[in-house]
């Protein structure tokens, strides 16, 4: 029996791919070994590491000047190596703090270069985002990094900055259920453990003009490394790549881009509706033109209640629905592979513990 899955990553993946990696688990285009098996410089491996790479760019879009890379590591080692690669001497990296992903982004970043809050939330409890002309950007300041969509806060950017600075995106928790205007960004990042794939993953496009002549870095940490070794320059996380493969594949099969931004704005519409309609038993903290699609953040009246609605949501099939430990309170994650099904079950355990409840 499958439950329905709101976690906030890893989380729900579509049950065909995992029937399908089931069916090839022991043994993977007639190799006589399973894909975990075989070697990553092996022709079989290549065909998918090639057309991983290939759906990846195909579905966000991505233009030809932009490299796609695979990487290990999640996002978190991108906090790293983003300021690591960019920056410079005289340069620096401005940060929107809209919250704790952006505030971890920005300190890492603090440790590998020069890099600034441009924008803080923090004292508007991160439940706003900055209007465009609050966004300062001090000179010299190579880029402006932007987390599209705060995955703990449940807080979305809808409006990016014209400030002629180019923007540079974690997009971990929307990844491809937005599009991507590409001449914004010299980087686009992600883990890819919520809407695309399993952990262990960071699927990355870079600028090929922005990493030509950067600091000479340890291997692993350059981005032109990876870029001329095709992300085969050390063992990949093969299997990830694999199943992202296997996910991207029929993303693009069902319409791409567009057909993930049209279910996930209609999941969390009836989500966000459900919250709304309850006479304020269900409250979502976050300024309504920016909340999340993705990671909807909600409470009920006490600490006692929240307890109890999430022990009977999941005698009704509902997991993964508490909030992060840091904010508590109650997180629905609508990821990509999350059915329409599954929300609807969850506005039914809403309505009938409300009207008991009371
Ligand atoms: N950025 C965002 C927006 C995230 O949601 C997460 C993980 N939840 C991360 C970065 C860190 O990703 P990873 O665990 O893959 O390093």
């Amino acid at each position: 029996m499958r439950v329905h899955n709101f976690g906030a990553g890893p989380c729900t993946l579509p049950l065909d791919v995992l029937e399908e990696a089931r069916e090839e688990f022991l043994e993977f285009s007639d190799s006589g070994m399973s894909l975990l098996e075989l070697s990553h410089r092996s022709p079989a491996y290549d065909e998918v590491h090639s057309a991983t790479l290939e759906l990846a760019r195909r579905v966000a879009g991505a233009p030809a000047d932009f490299e796609v890379l695979l990487m290990q590591g999640g996002a978190t080692l991108q906090f790293a190596m983003l300021p690591m690669n960019l920056l410079g001497p005289g340069s620096s990296g401005g940060y929107v703090v809209s919250g704790a992903w952006g505030a971890k982004a920005l300190a890492s970043a603090r440790k590998a270069g020069v890099a600034y809050s441009a924008w803080d939330g923090v004292g508007y409890g991160f439940t706003r985002m900055p209007a465009p002309e609050e966004i300062r950007l001090d000179d010299g300041t190579r880029y402006l990094h932007v987390t599209t969509n705060e995955t703990i806060g449940g807080i979305r950017m809808v409006d990016f900055p014209e400030s002629g600075t180019p923007l540079v995106a974690d997009m971990s928790s929307e990844y491809l259920t937005r599009p991507i205007e590409w001449d914004r960004y010299d980087v686009v990042y992600g883990g890819v453990q919520k809407n695309l794939g399993p952990a262990g993953l960071a699927l990355v496009f870079v600028r090929r003009s922005a990493i030509e002549d950067g600091p000479d870095l340890p291997d692993f940490l350059a981005y032109r490394w990876h870029a001329a070794a095709n992300s085969l320059g050390n063992t990949p996380a093969m299997f990830q790549i694999y199943l992202m493969g296997k996910v991207l594949r029929r993303i693009e099969g069902r319409g791409g881009v567009p057909v993930l931004e049209a279910e996930t704005e209609a999941k969390a519409s009836m989500l966000y509706a459900a919250i709304d309609e309850s006479d304020g038993f269900f409250t979502s903290p976050i300024d309504r033109a920016v909340r999340s699609l993705t990671n909807v953040v909600f409470r009920l009246p006490s600490p006692e209640l929240e307890a109890r609605f999430l022990l009977e949501a999941a005698h009704r099939n509902l997991v993964g629905l508490k909030g992060h430990r840091s904010v508590g309170g109650c997180r629905a994650s609508l990821y990509a592979a999350l059915e329409l099904d599954s929300v609807s079950a969850l506005v039914d355990h809403m309505r009938t513990f409300q009207r008991d409840a009371r």
